[in-house]
C-alpha cells in the first residue's frame, strides 16, 4: 500500500470513530436531556395535586414559608387565602362522590385561571383550598379574594343549578398579622372560622371584628381596672 492509501485509510477511520463519537456523544446530551426532562416532570408531579391540578400540600408546606421570609428579606407585602367549600358533605351525599370531585376539579381550574404570575394555588386538604401571594398587601388581597368567590359562586355549578357552589374565605397578611408562616397561616384560618361562622360565602380579613375591642369597651375596662386593684378583664 503506497504512503497517501495508507493516510487516506488512517482518516477514513478517524471520521469514523469522530462519528461514532459525536453520535455517542449527541446520545448522551439527549440521555441527559431527557432525565433532566424527566426528573423536572416528576418533581412537578410530587408538587400537583393529580385531582385538581394545583399546588398539593407538600408545595405548600415548602411554598408558604419561603415566600414569606422573601417578602421579610425584601420589606414585601404578601396575603395568604384559606378557601373552604360550604355544606361539601351534604353535596357528596346528595350528588355522590364523583359529581363531588368534578367540583372539585372545577375550582382547581378557576384557581389557575385567577391566578396571576407567582401567585401559588394549592389543594390543603380535601375540600381545603389555599392561595399565596406574593406581593400583595391586604386591601390587594381582599379585592382578589372578594371576586374570587364570586366567581365560585357564578361559574362553579352544582347539578341542580338552583344551589350554586360556594366558598368562604379567611384572609391574613404578612406583616401585620403574622411574623412567619405559621402565624398568618393560623391567622387565615381563624378568619376562614369566623367566615364559616357569620353564614359561609363571605371573605373575612384577620383580625376577625370580635378581635377588635371597641374603644367603649377598652375605655371601661380601663376604669374598672383603676377602681378595682387587680386589672381582670373578666366580666366585661
Ligand atoms: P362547612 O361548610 O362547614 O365547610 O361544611 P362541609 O360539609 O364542607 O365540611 P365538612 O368538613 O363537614 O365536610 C367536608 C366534606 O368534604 C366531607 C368529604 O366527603 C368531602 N371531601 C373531602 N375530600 C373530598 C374529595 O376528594 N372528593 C369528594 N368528592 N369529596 C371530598
Ligand atoms: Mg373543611
Ligand atoms: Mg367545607
Amino acid at each position: 500500500m503506497i504512503y497517501s492509501d495508507v493516510l487516506g485509510h488512517m482518516q477514513r477511520n478517524l471520521d469514523d470513530e469522530l462519528e461514532r463519537l459525536r453520535a455517542s456523544g449527541s446520545r448522551s446530551d439527549a440521555i441527559v436531556e431527557e432525565l433532566r426532562l424527566a426528573n423536572f416532570r416528576l418533581r412537578e408531579m410530587s408538587h400537583t395535586d393529580e385531582l385538581t391540578e394545583v399546588g398539593n400540600r407538600r408545595s405548600f408546606d415548602l411554598r408558604a414559608p419561603r415566600e414569606i421570609s422573601r417578602s421579610s428579606r425584601f420589606g414585601h407585602a404578601f396575603s395568604l387565602l384559606m378557601i373552604d367549600i360550604d355544606g361539601f358533605k351534604k353535596f357528596n351525599d346528595e350528588f355522590g362522590h364523583p359529581k363531588g370531585d368534578a367540583v372539585l376539579r372545577a375550582l382547581g381550574a378557576l384557581m389557575r385561571s385567577a391566578s396571576r404570575e407567582g401567585d401559588v394555588p394549592c389543594r390543603v386538604g380535601g375540600e381545603e383550598f389555599a392561595f399565596i401571594l406574593p406581593e400583595t398587601g391586604k386591601a390587594d388581597g381582599l379585592v382578589f379574594a372578594e371576586r374570587f368567590r364570586r366567581r365560585v359562586e357564578s361559574s362553579v355549578m352544582a347539578p341542580d343549578s338552583l344551589n350554586p357552589i360556594t366558598v368562604s374565605i379567611g384572609l391574613a397578611a404578612f406583616p401585620q398579622d403574622g411574623r412567619n408562616s405559621d402565624e398568618i397561616v393560623w391567622a387565615a384560618d381563624e378568619a376562614l372560622y369566623e367566615s364559616k361562622r357569620a353564614g359561609r360565602n363571605r371573605v373575612t380579613a384577620y383580625p376577625r371584628k370580635s378581635d377588635e375591642v371597641p374603644a367603649r369597651l377598652t375605655r371601661v375596662f380601663l376604669e374598672r381596672a383603676s377602681d378595682e386593684s387587680t386589672p381582670c378583664a373578666s366580666g366585661i
